[in-house]
């Protein structure tokens, strides 16, 4: 039978998410920051981001915070500032960010791709375990969609094997493990501030969080050109330009104090989202009991996905796919792939991100299960 278009809803679409919302919450405060910044003739560093990273170490319950460009350099410097590099082997879930692994390559070491758990869709301690060799420098616990990993069993397996234990908690911003925040379980963890992450600058932006004084010198030095603490001049190792710009750090400080009901909020969309769809073919991912998810997305896994994905745009509701293809099966790590890693390779296929952002109203989250319930019902054989 030929495919018939779902009719389209009339009126809005429903969008993957709306940044918009997020500033109309904010506008008076960051528009502040920004004539603040204007005004300081300080445009790289300084007060401001001095001011920013206190906040994020408390934020996340550390002791420093360390302001970087970008994710992807908190996490490639971090590797680096830890000394790892040539030679080594750094454990990454294949199900992440294709950052993940571009860090590790960055630092000159190898991604060991593991698979992942066939609920969570996150790493586990004994995908570790099992992928442990002489080379293993660090594992990177990636807090995927926003949900923290077995924690523990990963300290243990870490700690067991005398490797850093990493945290990649670009999603994961104001989640907890046991109550205990993202940011403060590994050597060092890394965020993104991206302007689509849970807590977005006006452009790129990323911190290391850590309660290692010394690796936060390092890294921090890293990003400055290798410069030592003691003299501008004076370059002890070589370094980069990944030095967090004042405006991008006034304007995190300025959002930050809503990350907490953002956060809550999420869930809430979350929550309704998983009562409407109980008991439907839709299988969102499993959220652990200790987890206290920030919910960066929504995945579910359906069948037919692409289908079922052209359904809802036909519908008006805007989806996403994270991630369409394992890091193992990019084109860019082929040559680090060793054999097939199943779970992850079978959940490309069928996970689907709804829309989610705080502001999502609780009549968006129902037209959004209605109208996946309806391009169910016409994309699965009768
Ligand atoms: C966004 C992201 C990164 C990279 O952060 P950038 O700021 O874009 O460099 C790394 N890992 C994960 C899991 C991410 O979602």
């Amino acid at each position: 039978m030929p495919e018939v278009p779902a009719t389209p809803v009339a009126g809005s679409r429903v969008p993957f998410l709306d940044l918009g919302a997020a500033h109309a919450e904010v506008a008076s405060d960051v528009e502040a920051a920004w004539a603040r910044v204007w005004g300081s003739g300080r445009y790289v560093g300084g007060a401001e981001v001095e001011h920013f990273e206190q906040a994020w170490a408390h934020q996340c319950g550390t002791c420093h915070a360390v302001g970087v460009a970008n994710g992807t350099d908190a996490l490639h410097l971090t590797l680096r500032a830890l000394g790892v590099g040539r030679g080594d082997e750094v454990i990454v879930p294949t199900n992440t960010f294709v950052a993940t692994a571009g860090a590790v390559s960055l630092a000159g070491a190898t991604p060991r791709f593991v698979d992942v758990d066939p609920d969570t869709l996150l790493i586990t301690p004994a995908a570790v375990e099992a992928a442990l060799t002489a080379r293993t420098a660090a594992v990177i616990a990636v807090h995927l969609y926003g949900q923290l990993p077995e924690m523990e069993g990963l300290a243990r397996v870490a700690a067991r094997a005398g490797i850093a234990l990493i945290e990649d908690a670009a999603q994961a911003h104001g989640a907890t493990w046991r109550g205990q925040p993202a940011g403060s379980f590994g050597v060092a963890a890394c965020f993104s501030f991206y302007p689509g992450k849970n807590l977005g600058a006006l452009g790129d932006a990323g911190a290391v969080t850590t309660d290692d004084a010394s690796l936060a010198r390092r890294i921090r030095s890293l990003a400055d050109h290798g410069r030592s603490a003691r003299s501008k001049h004076e370059h002890v190792v070589p370094g980069i330009n990944s030095r967090l710009d004042a405006l991008q750090a006034a304007v995190l400080a300025a959002k930050l104090p809503r990350l907490g009901s953002w956060t809550r909020a999420r869930q809430d969309v979350a929550e309704r989202y998983r009562r409407a769809l109980d008991g439907s073919a839709v299988r969102p991912v499993a959220v652990r009991p200790e987890a206290g998810s920030a919910y960066h997305l929504f995945v579910v896994r359906v069948p037919e996905r692409d289908r079922v994905r052209a359904r809802l745009d036909a519908a008006g509701i805007d989806t996403g796919i994270h991630y369409p293809v394992p890091c193992h099966r990019t084109p860019a790590f082929l040559r680090h792939a060793c054999g097939p890693l199943p779970v992850a390779e079978a959940a490309a296929g069928e996970i689907l991100s709804l829309p989610i952002y705080p502001q999502l109203p609780a009549s968006e989250v129902d037209r959004v299960c209605t109208a996946l319930e309806a391009a169910l019902a016409g994309a699965l054989p009768a």
